[in-house]
């Protein structure tokens, strides 16, 4: 049976990255060499970073005077190197869910956090709105996608202090106005490679406020300078992100991408909104995520929710089932989630509805 996966993170990848990368664990190039056995100094391996940094660069239109660095430790480590760089005094956070809330804990070790809103209290059911970014704080973080509370923000903000964003969750699911950001950051295992690289997009200007002393791998100046080689990277994971970024090049790039998340998003909420069974967990239609879409069964059929969801796994739907936090589904339906996919899904909630 074909299996589509609707799996949160690590998630689904685009078929050429997998069999590309397969390949390439065998016979690099025909170099008679796998990927994990070249050395990170290698020309091989070389030409695969620069180009990886290059389509980065090309996809999202990144200007000038910005670093595109592939690192590890995960969005996770970020939530600590951001503040111990940045933060001097005090920076700004928009607490939208459980991954900006555990990045606010983080900048708590590190100065002064100014939790400038949350929708903590409506169980992050909403991005919070009218709020005041202070004009003294160091900068000011937003998670974009929340990855599981199924809330998006999806124009680029405008910040009068340097904008800082966890883009792991819809990073390249749009085009992106990078020129408002002052750093980008994610774990790639959502929407462009597997886990273990970390992606981090950075004006370089930043490097100038730093004023801590910090230890060299914590430290974004020295992976600037050594360009994601101050010592061994996750090689095998960056040849992945670059098929995938290939990929989307040969897609049509962002524009293209975007229109088709829109059209699956759609198909999806319509059938969400549609069906008596389900109703979603994001009133605001303009918040709804186009990643990662979140629902609920309607109160009447509440008790439906597991068969529901051994329902769509024995018709191959995989990886519905939603964060304990929110309860009910999720179906994560990032850039390589196909429209046949979210279809399939939508078949399915339609002859469960007939059924019951
Ligand atoms: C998955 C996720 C994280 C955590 O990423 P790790 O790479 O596991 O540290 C952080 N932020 C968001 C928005 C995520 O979706």
């Amino acid at each position: 049976m074909k299996k589509y996966n609707f799996n949160p993170g690590p998630s689904v990848l685009p078929e050429i990255t997998l069999k590309k990368t397969a390949e390439a664990v065998l016979n690099l190039n025909g170099s008679g060499l796998s990927i994990m056995e070249i050395s990170h100094r290698s020309k091989d391996f070389e030409a695969i970073l620069k180009e990886a940094v290059s389509l980065m660069k090309e996809l999202l239109s990144i200007p000038g005077g910005y670093s595109v660095l592939f690192l590890q430790g995960g969005a996770s480590l970020q939530f600590s190197m951001v503040p111990y760089n940045f933060l001097n005094k005090k920076a700004a956070y928009l607490d939208s869910g459980s991954w900006a809330s555990k990045a606010i804990k983080e900048a708590k070790l590190f100065g002064e956090v100014n939790v400038v809103a949350s929708s903590k209290e409506s169980n992050y059911n909403h991005i919070p709105k009218n709020y005041t970014i202070p004009a003294d704080a160091d900068y000011f973080h937003i998670t974009t996608n929340n990855t599981i509370y199924g809330t998006e923000i999806k124009k680029d903000i405008d910040s009068p202090v340097p904008l800082i964003a966890d883009a792991s969750s819809d990073i390249l699911s749009r085009p992106m106005d990078v020129s408002k950001y002052a750093l980008i950051y994610g774990g790639a295992q959502k929407n462009l490679g597997p886990a273990g690289v970390t992606f981090v997009i950075l004006k370089n200007s930043m490097l100038e406020k730093v004023t801590r002393p910090l230890p060299s791998m914590l430290n974004y100046k020295i992976h600037v300078e050594n360009e994601s080689l101050y010592n061994t990277p996750p090689c095998i994971g960056i040849y992945a992100c670059l098929q995938t970024l290939k990929w989307l090049k040969d897609l049509g790039g962002l524009q293209a991408i975007h229109k088709i998340n829109l059209e699956k998003a759609k198909i999806l909420y319509d059938e969400i909104e549609r069906n008596k069974c389900f109703k979603s967990t994001v009133a605001n239609a303009e918040d709804r995520s186009i990643m990662n879409v979140t629902f609920v069964m309607n109160e009447e059929y509440k008790e439906l929710e597991l068969k529901f969801q051994e329902f769509a796994s024995s018709r191959g739907l995989v990886g519905i089932k939603g964060h304990r936090s929110v309860g009910g589904f999720r179906a994560s339906i990032y850039n390589a989630m196909t429209v046949e996919g979210v279809k399939a899904l939508v078949a399915a909630m339609q002859d469960f509805e007939k059924q019951i």
